[in-house]
C-alpha cells in the first residue's frame, strides 16, 4: 500500500460546483487499488513544501474568491514550480486554472497575479461561457479519449504559441470560445475549465493523475493501474457528452 499525499490548495475559497468531489473520486479509486489518499488542506497560512505532496489540487472559484487568494498563491509560486519540477502532479479547475497562468484580469478589471506555471493568460469578457463541454484529449501519444464536463466562466484564456492544450473542443466553448482548444497541459500539470465535478464522469483522467502521483512517490515510471468496473461512470460520461453534443447542434 502506498500513501498518496495530496495538497488541496485553498479548499475554503476555491470550492464551487462540488469540485471537492474530484478528491472523493481520487480517494476511492486509490483505495480500490489498495492505496490510501492523505489529503491536506493548504490555506493562506500554509507553506508549499516541494517534495511533500505527490499531487496538488486547486478548485474553481468566483472572481471574488480568486482575488482573496491570488496574491498569496503568487507568493508561493517558486515553491509550487519547484514541486512540479520535482515531479509532483497538479490538477487545477477553472478559477484555479486561471491562476496557474501569468495572471487573470477579472470582470471588474481586477488584476490578479498568477503562478506562471502554465504558458497562458486570462482576461474576463462580457458574456459568460456556460454549458456542457466535450473534448478529445491525447495525453499519451496515440491514445485518444473524450472528457465530458461543464463550464461556466467569463475568463477567456489565451495559450501562448506552442502551448499544449488539454484537448480539442468537440462541443462547447473551451478556453476562449474561438481557438477550438480547452485547458492546458504541461508534463504532469493539467488545467481545465471543466467542473462538474470533473473526475466522476472521466475516470480515465483520475487514474492518469493517480499514476503520475504514484510515480512521484516512487521516483519511477507511472504504474499501470488495475482496471475497474466503470459502468456507472461510463453512463455518467455518456449523459454529459450527449448534452454537450445536443448543445452544439442548437
Ligand atoms: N471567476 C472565473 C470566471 O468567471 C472562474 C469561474 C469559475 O471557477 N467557475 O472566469
Amino acid at each position: 500500500m502506498t500513501t498518496i499525499r495530496v495538497g488541496h490548495l485553498y479548499p475554503d475559497y476555491l470550492n464551487i460546483y462540488a469540485d471537492r468531489g474530484n478528491i472523493a473520486v481520487l480517494s476511492r479509486r486509490a483505495a480500490w487499488r489498495g492505496h490510501e489518499l492523505e489529503v491536506t488542506g493548504l490555506g493562506l497560512d500554509d507553506e508549499i513544501v516541494p517534495g511533500a505532496h505527490d499531487l496538488y489540487y486547486v478548485g474553481g472559484g468566483q472572481d471574488r474568491e480568486q482575488l482573496l487568494v491570488a496574491e498569496n498563491l503568487a507568493g508561493k509560486a517558486e515553491q509550487l514550480r519547484e514541486a512540479v519540477a520535482g515531479g509532483s502532479a497538479l490538477l487545477a479547475v477553472c478559477g484555479g486554472y486561471q491562476l496557474l497562468g501569468r495572471g487573470y484580469k477579472g470582470f471588474h478589471g481586477e488584476e490578479m497575479p498568477g503562478v506562471g506555471l502554465l504558458p497562458l493568460e486570462t482576461l474576463a469578457g462580457d458574456r459568460r461561457m456556460i454549458g456542457d463541454v466535450l473534448l478529445e484529449c491525447e495525453l499519451e501519444p496515440g491514445v485518444r479519449r473524450t472528457l465530458a464536463g461543464f463550464e461556466n466562466h467569463a475568463g477567456r484564456t489565451k495559450l501562448d504559441p506552442g502551448a499544449e492544450p488539454l484537448g480539442r473542443v468537440l462541443a462547447g466553448f473551451g478556453n476562449d470560445g474561438e481557438s477550438g482548444f480547452e485547458g492546458c497541459r504541461s508534463g504532469r500539470v493539467v488545467g481545465t475549465y471543466l467542473h462538474g465535478p470533473l473526475l466522476p464522469r472521466n475516470p480515465w483522467l483520475a487514474d492518469w493523475l493517480l499514476a503520475q502521483a504514484l510515480a512521484h512517490r516512487s521516483g519511477g515510471e507511472p504504474p499501470e493501474l488495475e482496471p475497474l468496473e466503470d459502468g456507472l461512470e461510463a453512463q455518467a460520461h455518456e449523459v454529459a457528452a450527449g448534452r454537450a453534443r445536443a448543445r452544439s447542434r442548437r
